[in-house]
């Protein structure tokens, strides 16, 4: 039996992007020592504080169906959140409580965009964007942001390719190039989206992790909060990746109808998940700092084993858990560069190129396995970056 178009080209019938990935998998079922530097998640699990309250909640009878657009209180919390750090009014009623980020990530397109509409998105981009808006049944249009400006995307790029879209989907801090979008950026952002009378979709998720400068939410900027759908989670900042735990901040009638789509998708998410990120949001910032501590510290020590050499060349690393590293000096594509890279040293990285064409010739290092085991796998990228140029100058 045929399946729909929609779900068969959610991945457009290409590569995901995540071969090396896969290899450095396979090789490790093998038996080899790989140090995987691939994905963004913590090297730490979720603290044994918030999965009490998961269990409290749980043996508490807190089994059953919850509310559809989340328990109250959690709302509450999650605006009183976004209403301090962002300076917004927001209420409950512009929050919905979603299984993950990437639940809510989806829910926006859907809310935003009919089927064939065009959903602009910025290169380099989070491995699931595209395939998230098929899935939506909208077309996506990648919008380069070119490393020549620091990975800030031009508002006359996105100008070029806005003429019937529908939505407009940023990410800041920025997976994979660790750059936070300045408040120029996001000015210039905001005043494209509203000549084209775009949404602007804003992944968040990142905004616990900031190393150096201040993540600005657009939902700030005036006249933004209209038309805005933030997107955050409890993944990044609380490292409960597994926990499914996001949400979708937005005007009040868009969460009302989203609320119907929640009714109809996930009918809502685990309540004594729920309650556990209420718990773990009444713990405050100081936890969410906790949970960020190691990857600034690996950042700082990264910036001192990357200085005094030029084969490799860090794209600012300002927030999030990533370092976007330039290897093209090797003369070598991301691609090519990581492959060999796993091969020689058994590191295993993520060829820009898995993050669309704008990050190629530059490898993506999750800062996400112990400092001493990081470190030297950072000396040893080097080490062998530095070989490859000197063999691609000669
Ligand atoms: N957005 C970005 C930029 C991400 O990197 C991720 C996860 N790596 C997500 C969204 C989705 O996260 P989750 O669904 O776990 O909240």
């Amino acid at each position: 039996m045929r399946l729909s178009s929609r779900v068969r080209n959610i991945n457009a019938g290409g590569s995901d992007g995540w071969d090396v990935f896969y290899r450095a998998r396979q090789l490790k079922a093998a038996g080899v020592p790989v140090i995987e530097l691939t994905i963004g998640e913590h090297d730490t699990r979720t603290a044994a504080d918030i999965l009490d309250a998961m269990h409290r909640s749980a043996r508490g009878g807190h089994t059953g169906y919850a509310e559809v657009p989340g328990i109250k209180g959690l709302r509450d919390k999650v605006a009183e959140r976004i209403r301090i750090r962002s300076g917004v009014e927001t209420t409950r009623d512009n929050v919905l409580i979603t299984a993950g980020g990437q639940a809510a990530l989806f829910a926006a397109h859907l809310a935003c965009c009919d089927p064939g509409d065009r959903a602009l998105f910025i290169d380099p981009y989070y491995v699931t964007y595209p395939g998230t808006i098929r899935s939506g049944g909208a077309l996506p249009v990648p919008v380069k942001a070119r490393p020549e400006n620091g990975f800030q995307p031009l508002a006359a790029d996105i100008d070029a390719v806005a003429g019937g879209a529908k939505s407009l989907l940023i990410n800041t801090p920025n997976n994979p190039a660790g750059v936070i979008y300045a408040r120029e950026t996001l000015d210039n952002i905001a005043a494209v989206v509203k000549t084209h009378d775009m949404w602007l979709i804003s992944d968040e998720v990142y905004d616990s992790q900031i190393w150096q400068g201040t993540h600005l939410s657009p939902r700030a900027l005036p006249g933004m909060a209209d038309r805005t759908l933030a997107i955050g989670s409890m993944s990044k900042s609380h490292a409960m990746t597994g926990s499914r735990l996001g949400w979708i901040i937005g005007p009040r009638d868009a969460i009302t109808v989203l609320a119907d789509l929640a009714t109809n998708t996930n009918y809502g998410v685990a309540g004594f998940i729920q309650d556990a990120a209420l718990y773990a949001l009444n713990q405050g910032d100081a936890a969410e700092t906790a949970v960020a501590a190691p990857f600034r510290r690996r950042r700082d020590k990264a910036l001192k084993i990357l200085s005094g050499q030029t084969a490799v060349k860090p794209v600012h690393p300002d927030g999030a858990m990533y370092l976007l590293l330039d290897i093209r000096a090797t003369g070598l594509s991301g691609d090519g560069f990581a492959n060999r890279l796993l091969d020689a040293h058994h590191i295993a990285v993520m060829p820009g190129e898995s993050f669309g064409q704008a990050a190629a010739g530059h490898v993506r290092v999750a800062m996400t396995v112990a400092d001493d085991i990081f470190c030297d796998a950072l000396e040893t990228l080097v080490a062998f970056a530095r070989d490859l140029a000197r063999q691609a100058a000669a």
